[in-house]
């Protein structure tokens, strides 16, 4: 499996100034303009360590396998675990190592596009680090974005994180199995997501039977193939 990593002194931080948000942005750009060119469609994953974010990219990969050809990028600070995971499903896998860094920038996924065969590929997930907060400030170039949250994290997950969801087409209440054990109500969840942004298309699954994975793949709406 193919690894990309910042190069020294390359690496976007949250602390700078507005000049390298701006050229995150420029080079989010740029990645989608490439996507485009390629007609390669591209799904931002973003969620907390643990939410679930790659049990669904696991289960997207394997309900679309022989409809799209498919790959994926697995943002972590060092392990290639989720990678293998997402692999093991069908899709291929470019490694997104971030180091110390709390989240994925453009520039690494520029790379990682540099190293995938974009003309043999339709469909593109990119998992990021686990983390709901800068993430949300760092465009990648994708066509939408998904913001997984787990009933485990509790009842205030959603109202505690605005901000993420500006961006987001979908929000995805993953492990709702264990929403009565955490004392969560789901109906609640929505409505919290709903009043940030009352256009959110709202998916509840449980990533480990594969519930609500068709679902998620209507309010998806794909790029027909
Ligand atoms: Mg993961
Ligand atoms: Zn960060």
């Amino acid at each position: 499996m193919k690894t990309v990593k910042p190069a020294e002194g390359e690496t976007f931080d949250i602390e700078l100034e507005e000049d390298l948000l701006r050229q995150n942005q420029e080079l989010a750009r740029k990645n989608h303009e490439l996507l485009e060119k390629y007609n390669v469609h591209a799904v931002d994953i973003l969620g907390s360590i643990g939410s679930g974010k790659t049990t669904i990219v696991q289960q997207l990969v394997k309900n679309l396998n022989g409809i799209y050809r498919m790959a994926a990028v697995a943002g972590d600070l060092t392990t290639t675990i989720d990678a293998n995971r997402i692999q093991k499903k069908g899709a291929s896998v470019i490694q997104a190592n971030t180091g110390k860094e709390c989240h994925l920038d453009a520039n690494l996924v520029k790379k990682a596009l540099a190293e995938l065969d974009l003309e043999k590929l339709d469909l593109l997930f990119i998992e990021n680090v686990g983390n709901l907060i800068c993430p949300g400030e760092f465009p990648l170039g994708a066509h939408q974005r998904i913001v997984v949250v787990s009933t485990t994290e509790g009842p205030y997950m959603i109202v505690k994180h605005p901000y993420i969801l500006m961006d987001a087409s979908i929000i995805v209440i993953n492990k709702i199995d264990l929403a009565e054990a955490m004392d969560v109500d789901l109906n609640q969840l929505k409505k919290d997501a709903l009043n940030i942004k009352p256009e959110l298309k709202v998916v509840f699954t449980n990533g480990r039977t594969g519930e609500g994975i068709k679902e998620l793949i209507e309010a998806l709406n794909l790029p027909r193939r």
